[in-house]
């Protein structure tokens, strides 16, 4: 008989890469398909922030990765002049306890986060291999892939759910008939990777400047040590052929390294778009990454966002795989995640437009302004993670990525594991629901005064409750006085029945 797999994935970018592996984490019979026969060899995402980093934590490789990166210290806005006009600080440290966020050199970072997900015995990763086309069969709970396979050969592949991983042009997202909405950015920039000396040419080593150039923006990215990234505007009129001709990115780029002692990896344009799927599920087939969203890059937040839905369908589609949860659970992976994606996308458009000024009379404004410390220009600056909206299982006091202190040397994600977690400051807030959160959930369940964490009391004293409870992927569900309050919210959905505990 042939083999019907739990999940069929599509597409091995990064998001693809990263969800194969959170399902290998849950031990699921999953296939992932990639076109391409090696990772992409240029880069396109530089930036990852500690939400990523966590998920990566969460699926074995953050050591790895970490020992790559370059670490980030801020986003500077300049004027023309190359004179300071803001400067977005990016050393904090991060609730997740991780670097707020660092750069990276994409294909090195492609290959650790393939490495980590083919590793896992109960996942099977073919490279090569193209999918052409997707049946749903609902009666059989079944949805088949037609893919040209390794060797050139017409090949079906079999799976009870498909998530589609592959890209912005997404063939997955074609082939289900989804729209996508436009959420009113489409500006082309110019990308430029070089092989440099980043400190020869002071070059920005450890943060991002945007320049903002009323006669043409552009902004300049550390990608590794001796990677830079330079991204200009193109204007009205330009064509891409011109653009792309060695002595216009020579006439770019003399400002910053006048004697040319660079290699260019790659130039292209790019359509720098904000666009959001109007559908991020059909039946027994999901989208996630860029197939789902795509935001204009001035936050660094494209394959971040990706990440995070990975991290939010994984832990949903093993429990609805397991038939511990109804299928209606996979409807909170839009409706948490979509709102989401949305705020990051327009954030980074407001950014985009403060940037993108080409009138110079509005541009010298805009410096005046962000000179003065103008308390409105600066905020059209200010970018914070949102919240996941409330909803069926983001209750009271949920919504945001819980923290995660290090107890004896040792990360609290890594001692939870991929599941609930529950923090009580006292036994009488567990209330008659505990041994179900242990029995049907697995949760792990700490008693905070335990823990000695001093950052675990700071949080409590900013969140005051008795209880909280932290989904798989790290949000927090919800706080309450009493665990029974929020499980009697929460139970009917992740059962897939309404029980009383
Ligand atoms: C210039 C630029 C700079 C950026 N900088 C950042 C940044 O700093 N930080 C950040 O977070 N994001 C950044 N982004 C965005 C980031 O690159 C994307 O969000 C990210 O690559 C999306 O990952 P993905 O896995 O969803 O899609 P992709 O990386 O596009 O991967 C999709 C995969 O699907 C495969 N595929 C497609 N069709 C099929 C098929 N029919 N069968 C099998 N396989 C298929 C493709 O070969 C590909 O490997 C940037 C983007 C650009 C363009």
């Amino acid at each position: 008989m042939e083999k019907i797999y739990d999940v069929a994935v599509i597409g091995m970018g990064p998001v693809g890469a990263v969800l194969t592996a959170l399902l290998g984490t849950y031990q699921l019979d999953v296939i992932t398909i990639e076109k391409d026969p090696n990772v992409f060899p240029l880069p396109r995402a530089a930036h990852i922030d500690h939400t990523g980093l966590r998920t990566i934590q969460e699926i074995g490789c953050l050591d790895k990765v970490l020992d790559k990166v370059i670490r980030n210290t801020r986003l500077d806005l300049l004027n023309a002049n190359l004179e300071l006009l803001a400067r977005i600080p990016a050393s904090q440290r991060s609730v997740s306890g991780l670097p707020t966020s660092v750069y990276f050199y994409q294909p090195d970072f492609d290959r650790i986060l393939r490495d980590a997900a083919t590793r896992f015995p109960s996942v099977t990763v073919r490279t090569n291999v193209c999918m052409t086309a997707i049946a749903q069969h609902l009666g059989q709970d079944l949805v088949t892939l037609n893919v040209v396979n390794e060797s050139g050969a017409d090949e079906t592949i079999k799976a009870r759910w498909v998530v589609g991983c592959d890209g912005a042009r997404s063939p997955t997202r074609e082939l289900c008939g989804i729209t996508l909405s436009s959420l009113n950015f489409d500006e082309q920039w110019l990308v430029i990777d070089l092989k440099v000396d980043v400190e020869k040419y002071q070059l920005p080593a450890d943060h991002v400047i945007e320049i903002c150039d009323p006669k043409r923006p552009y902004l300049t990215t550390p990608i590794s040590k001796d990677r830079q990234r330079f991204e200009f505007m193109l204007l009205d009129g330009e064509d891409h052929a011109t653009m792309l001709k060695k002595e216009t990115i020579v006439e770019l780029l003399a400002k910053w390294i006048p004697d040319q002692a660079y290699t260019i990896d790659r130039a292209a344009v790019y359509t720098f778009h904000g666009v959001v799927a109007d559908e991020w599920r059909k039946d027994r087939v999901l989208i996630a990454g860029d197939a789902a969203h795509q935001t204009p890059p001035f936050l660094g937040q494209g394959m971040c966002a990706g990440i995070r839905d990975a991290a939010n369908l994984a832990w949903k589609l093993d429990r609805v795989i397991r038939e511990k949860s109804s299928d209606a659970i996979l409807d909170t992976y839009q409706s948490e995640r979509a709102p989401h994606a949305i705020k990051v996308i327009e954030a980074a458009i407001r950014i985009g437009k403060v940037i993108c000024e080409l009138d110079s009379e509005r541009a010298a404004q805009r410096d005046r302004l962000l000179r003065a410390s103008d308390k409105g220009s600066q905020a059209s600056l200010l970018f914070s993670l949102p919240l996941l909206e409330e909803g069926p299982l983001v209750r009271k006091g949920g919504g945001n990525l819980f923290v995660q202190p290090r107890l004896d040397g040792q990360y609290l994600d890594d001692i939870v594991g991929s599941r609930f977690l529950i923090v009580v400051k006292s036994e009488a807030a567990l209330g008659r629901s505990a041994a179900w959160w242990q029995s049907e959930m697995d949760a792990y369940i700490a008693m905070a005064p335990q823990l000695q964490s001093p950052e675990l009391e700071r949080w409590f004293k900013q969140n005051p409750c008795e209880v909280v409870v932290v989904r798989p992927d790290r949000y927090v569900l919800g706080t309450a006085d009493s665990l029974d309050t929020l499980t009697d919210e929460v139970k009917g959905l992740l059962t897939g029945k309404t029980v009383t505990a």
